[in-house]
């Protein structure tokens, strides 16, 4: 991972440090493959981190296995105490906190009940248990630059990967070889891999949200919904576009697609630092509304997206009322869905600034109309 000046892991471990002290928690257990790689730089599948609050003796500690004794010892941060555990590492926790006390952090989203029973058995009685889930997350929101130019580079890859298919043309070719050629072309590029299961869904097909690719031949003049994305460096994309493979589509067909464009330009021109979540979902879902299609708009505006390709802020009716923030990167990617008819979605990604916001993709938004 690119450290440019001040940014990277020593920061994050500092800001982290105050975080935890601000919370009255001594310690904190990170576990989840995402949140270890942004604090500590290790992106293999096997690891621990224990980070103190700030005005600790203790020096974070990162834990893993033999097998990751080199890849850790060339990615793990300077800042931490690396051990090669033998064992489980919960154990090896457990053992590396025995002196200490106090509120000990745990992420309660993904550690399991029958975890949690071990750690509070190997535990020293002084140590509080502490449900800590997104305190990682929530620093991983606001994106350092460095972070956005690893952004902003898997969503170029994905770009010109989307480009060389199309080239190829749609219709006649089936939705399953359109979406495997999609994937090969960004691993050629240089990508680790799609960020989530690309869809590829034509005409009818397309009313579903998540539609997975099928062995049926894409039609002449029918609406194709391309949504996919690239992790490059550990850092992911997500864009949408829905395609026309004829001029020959239907009245129907051009008028959502014209709502849908609407409604993601008002939605990426509102976005901003201030508005929450909330509200710029609102903004999008009154076009929608307007045009006689609330009912047909069933999920949420945009999410977060960095090492993971959907996490915080969150952009729905049910969001959080916390504002949108600077340095945060969010998709935009409203979407009206007929049942047996029609799916139109339009994404993209953005990097929000303190008076607008800036998209990630290049792609044209006008329909295209793709043989
Ligand atoms: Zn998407
Ligand atoms: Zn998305």
């Amino acid at each position: 991972m690119s450290v440019p000046g001040g940014q990277g892991p020593p920061l994050r471990i500092a800001a982290l440090a105050e975080t935890l002290a601000e919370r009255e928690l001594a310690a904190l257990l990170v576990e989840s493959e995402s949140d270890l790689r942004y604090v500590s730089g290790f992106t293999g599948s096997n690891g621990m981190a224990i980070l103190r609050a700030s005005g600790a003796e203790e020096p974070p500690l990162f834990l893993t296995d033999f097998r990751y004794e080199t890849q850790s010892a060339q990615q793990v941060a300077g800042a931490f105490t690396r051990r090669i555990v033998t064992g489980e590492l919960l154990d090896a926790a457990a053992e590396a906190l025995s002196a200490g006390a106090g509120r000990l952090g745990f992420d309660d989203r993904t550690m399991s009940v029958a975890r949690h029973r071990r750690l509070r058995e190997l535990l020293a009685d002084p140590w509080e248990l502490v449900p800590a889930a997104g305190l990682v997350e929530r620093l991983r929101l606001v994106k350092e630059p460095g972070e956005i130019e690893q952004i902003h580079a898997a969503a170029r890859l994905a770009d010109e990967a989307v480009q060389q298919t199309l080239a190829a043309g749609l219709a006649g070719r089936t939705e399953r070889e359109v979406a495997i050629d999609l994937e090969q072309r960004m691993r050629r590029l240089g990508a680790d891999g799609p960020s989530f299961p690309t869809i590829v869904a034509s005409g009818a097909h397309g009313a579903l949200p998540h539609a997975e690719p099928r062995d049926v031949q894409i039609p002449a003049d029918v609406l194709v919904t391309i949504d996919w994305g690239a992790v490059l460096d550990g850092y992911c994309s997500d864009c949408t576009r829905t395609y026309a493979t004829g001029e020959g589509i239907s009245a129907q067909a051009r008028e959502v697609y014209g709502v849908v464009l609407a409604a993601q330009t008002a939605a990426v021109d509102a976005v901003r630092a201030g508005p929450n979540g909330r509200e710029l979902d609102a903004v999008a879902r009154a076009v929608i509304e307007g045009a006689g299609h609330g009912t047909h708009f069933g999920h949420g505006l945009g999410h977060g997206v960095g090492l993971d390709v959907h996490e915080p802020p969150r952009l729905s009716r049910t969001a959080n009322e916390d504002p949108i923030e600077a340095g945060s990167v969010v998709t935009v990617e409203p979407g009206i869905y007929l049942p047996g008819v029609l799916g139109v979605r339009i994404e993209d990604l953005l990097v929000v600034h303190e008076d607008g916001a800036t998209a990630l993709t290049g792609l044209p938004k006008e329909l295209q109309i793709v043989g």
